[in-house]
């Protein structure tokens, strides 16, 4: 096999993603994906301006709005009594940041980044499980022993990396919640729903998110809660009768959902915690492999479409005349900006989902201050809609937190 200028490990959307953007510079691009297919499972994913203006720069992005749907409205409302709480406009977003929030069926993304990385001439490789790595030279060995080297290597092998034990022994941090999911042609499912909406109703150690796909032709529904049997310890979490009880209390509107959830499969929901070393010589981690986060800012799948555009736009500008690019300047810049931001999105996470779930006097305290908050109010988006940083210097101030307690104050003056 001839030696490609750059090595993908994993073809999930980082990998292929990552590989896309690499060719688009002319180079020559292998991926070695460990299934006999190329694939995606689950259900819907959400795409914010700082992923949408990737896919556009990519020209891919009418294809994605022609697959998914561009909503008018995100609410958060409350899983109990099913009240508003509060609201972004997201016609005003995209004004304000110059590209949709867009929300797609995950196999229909996967799908585009495939077929323009076949576009693209990728050599896309199946069952090539990579068992090893070594920095210098970059190498990737497959569990049958094939070798497999390239001036550089990109691991995107997801949350169980093979390629992070090269940077650390830490493992996957449990946060005990469990997602399922489950799509349901709209004429089936039984109850009125405004696709025009991407929906969120926060509860006591539990949400449910609802929205549309494909144009409209399918609900997209995803319920988390907190396993009981994960806090208590036990091996089995997570499991369909948890499902049930965990939605027991919440309003009409949830409740009419859980029935559609699918039921054979579940997702715990893991972390890690963050590192900073992500590249040794000319070994690099990406996506989830370096920085997966809880779900709750819907990023995870953006960080790693981000990683892999400033990493080519890096190597874009470290590109000589003869067609190599410097390697060791571009992983270096690459490390210098990528690191700190997904640890900044991965801590928000775990923070966001938190308050999310409160119960008791800190649940009303939480829907006061959501209230409170004006719908133009873009404070807490601008950090993470606006431009990815190429460098450090142009990563945005972060938001400032509200303490819970303000609630108090607030309620008094009203
Ligand atoms: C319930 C839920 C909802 C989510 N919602 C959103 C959302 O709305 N928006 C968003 O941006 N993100 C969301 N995410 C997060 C997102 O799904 C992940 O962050 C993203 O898919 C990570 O992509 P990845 O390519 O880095 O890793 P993965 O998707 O895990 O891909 C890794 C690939 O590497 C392959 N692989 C693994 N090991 C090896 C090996 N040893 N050799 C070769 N190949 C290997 C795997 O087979 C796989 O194809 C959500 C996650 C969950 C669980």
């Amino acid at each position: 096999m001839d030696t490609p200028d750059v090595l993908v490990v994993g073809g999930g959307i980082g990998g292929l993603s990552t590989a896309y953007a690499l060719s688009r510079l002319g180079l020559r691009v292998r991926v070695l994906e460990q299934a006999k297919e190329f694939g995606e499972v689950g259900a819907g994913i959400q795409l914010a301006p700082n992923c949408t203006r990737i896919l556009d720069a990519y020209g891919l992005l009418e294809t994605a709005k022609a697959r998914g749907v561009v909503p008018d409205r995100m609410v958060m409302r409350d899983a109990v009594d099913g009240r508003d709480l509060t609201a972004l406009d997201l016609r005003d977003l995209e004004r304000r940041y110059g590209f949709p929030y867009l929300v797609i069926h995950r196999s229909d993304l996967h799908r585009l980044f495939l077929d323009a990385c076949r576009d693209a001439g990728v050599e896309l490789l199946t069952e090539q499980r990579i068992a090893s790595y070594a920095a210098d030279p970059a190498t990737a060995v497959t569990d049958d022993g094939t070798t497999h080297t390239a001036p550089v290597v990109i691991a995107a092998d997801g949350l169980h990396s093979v390629a992070r034990k090269h940077f650390t022994d830490d493992q996957p941090v449990s946060s005990a919640y469990v997602a399922y999911r489950g799509t349901v042609p709209i004429a089936e499912v039984g109850r009125p729903v405004d696709l025009s909406e991407v929906v969120v109703y926060v509860g006591p150690r539990c949400h449910f998110v609802h929205y549309g796909l494909r144009g409209g032709d399918l609900l997209n529904q995803v319920a988390v809660f907190e396993s009981p049997k994960a806090v208590a310890g036990l091996d089995d979490w997570g499991t369909p009768d948890e499902l049930d009880t965990a939605f027991a209390a919440t309003c009409d509107e949830v409740r009419a959902g859980i029935p559609r959830m699918w039921r054979d499969k579940w997702w715990r929901m893991y972390d890690r915690n963050q590192i900073s070393t992500w590249v040794d010589g000319r070994l690099a981690l990406l996506g989830d492999a370096a920085h997966p986060p809880l779900q709750y800012l819907a990023q995870g799948a953006i960080m790693a479409i981000e990683d892999g555009w400033v990493l080519a736009e890096h190597a874009k500008r470290l590109l000589g005349e003869d067609g190599t690019v410097d390697w060791d300047g571009a992983l270096a810049a690459y490390e210098a900006v990528r690191p700190e931001h997904c640890r900044r999105v991965v801590l928000t996470a775990r923070a966001w989902g938190n308050l999310w779930h409160l119960g008791g006097v800190e649940r009303e305290q939480r829907n006061t201050l959501l209230r409170a908050r004006a719908t133009d109010d873009y404070s807490f988006t601008d950090w993470l809609y606006g431009p990815t940083a190429l460098f450090p210097e142009d990563e945005p101030a972060m938001f400032e937190p509200v303490p819970l307690s303000t609630a108090d104050e607030l309620s008094a003056t009203r």
